[in-house]
């Protein structure tokens, strides 16, 4: 395990290393099953047993209770972009509105328009998406079938902080992809939450959905069976064949926050600990490093900044690289560093990045 690097990835991003070390135990015999995870039935023993305490952790770590379904989803959060809108979308109703914090905010907007009406609450693009907005900036929707958030801006490193979200009567409908897990939610806000879980949930392949009850009930009919999320809810999401690795290993993640790290609240306590060390050397530097985000909306999970130029930032990106930390160059559209500190990256891991910044920086300010 020596050659493993610092992977600051935005994901698929770094897994735990227990959970890596157990599933590559149980690669080639599940003990007491005689088979890989690869190659059992998802109808098997073995596999209900996994999808169900999948479902069990996610609500147990999240308190999400029985009036929601947790579905297991593929297509990732993109096809979520697409689904939401279909299920709740089409009919009568007003336009679906959206807060947009980022550009996968946007991206979600664009899907939803091919299905119907919508309408954007704020947009913080003419500022390059560097906050969110303030309670009183978000337009009213009262009338609205849902109001869409993104709960962390992957490539801006914009997170709306714990309980600032938009207070709506619409359901509120969010992007947790690159949040969910980091802390504990007030799962009683929202009417609909998705997540792909190559970020803090496990590898790619694999989306979480939770959805009350209320808004399952006015899915229109006639949707494509497996683009409609009652399949999912009927049939356990098993209407098909799931992805079963993936699922396999988001249990064993689950797991490992259940009982190796404790639960939500002492993960979000670690998380913040890790983005303070990052965000304080920014704020040390003098100006050299420039955090993107405004310091109410950095995220926890992706943090963005510049250097006083793009030659240095390309120096710093290799440098790093030479140095083990990997995976530090940022999204094409917003340049400069991001570094993403999952649940999974250990503090010693951004310890390390951070003391790296703060040499270069003195090597090079
Ligand atoms: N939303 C957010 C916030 C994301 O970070 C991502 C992926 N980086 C997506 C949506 C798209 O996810 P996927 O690739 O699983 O479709």
């Amino acid at each position: 395990m020596t050659d493993r690097v610092v992977n600051f990835a935005a994901g698929p991003a770094t897994l735990p290393l227990s959970v890596l070390e157990e599933a590559r135990r149980d690669l080639l015999c599940l003990p007491g099953v005689g088979a890989s995870p690869l190659e059992v039935s998802h109808r098997s023993p073995w596999f209900e047993g996994v999808i169900g305490e999948a479902e069990a952790n996610l609500r147990l770590l999240l308190g999400i209770p029985e009036t929601y379904r947790v579905l297991f989803v593929q297509g990732g959060a993109t096809l979520q972009f697409s689904m939401v809108a279909m299920n709740l979308l089409r009919g009568p109703s007003g336009p679906a509105g959206y807060v947009l914090t980022g550009s996968w905010g946007g991206k979600a907007l664009a899907e939803a328009a091919t299905q119907g009406p919508t309408r954007v609450l704020w947009d913080g693009g003419a500022d390059g998406y560097v906050r969110v907005p303030g309670p009183a900036e978000v337009e009213e929707a009262a009338a609205a079938p849902y109001v869409h958030i993104t709960a962390n801006e992957t490539v801006h490193g914009v997170e709306w902080p714990p309980g600032a979200e938009p207070a709506t009567d619409a359901p509120l409908v969010c992007d947790a992809s690159s949040d969910l897990l980091s802390r504990p939610l007030d799962i009683s806000r929202y009417g609909l939450l998705y997540a792909g879980a190559q970020k803090n949930a496990g590898p790619a392949g694999v989306t979480v959905v939770v959805v009350h009850d209320d808004l399952l009930a006015g899915v229109p009919d006639g949707l494509p069976g497996m683009l409609d999320y009652r399949t999912y809810s009927d049939h356990g999401s098993m209407y098909n064949t799931p992805p079963v690795f993936a699922i396999y290993v988001l249990l064993l993640v689950t797991r490992w926050l259940r009982d190796d790290v404790g639960g939500l609240d002492v993960q979000f306590r670690i998380n913040r600990e890790k983005a303070a060390l990052l965000y304080d050397e920014i704020d040390r530097s003098g100006g050299f490093y420039r955090g993107h985000a405004q310091p109410g909306s950095r995220s926890l999970m992706n943090v963005t900044y510049r250097l006083p130029t793009a030659e240095l930032e390309r120096i710093f990106v290799r440098e790093a690289a030479g140095n083990g930390l990997i995976e530090l160059k940022g999204h094409r559209s917003v340049g400069g560093i991001r570094a993403s500190i999952y649940n999974a990256m250990p503090l010693e891991g951004v310890g390390i990045l951070a003391a790296f910044m703060r040499d270069f920086a003195q090597r090079n300010g």
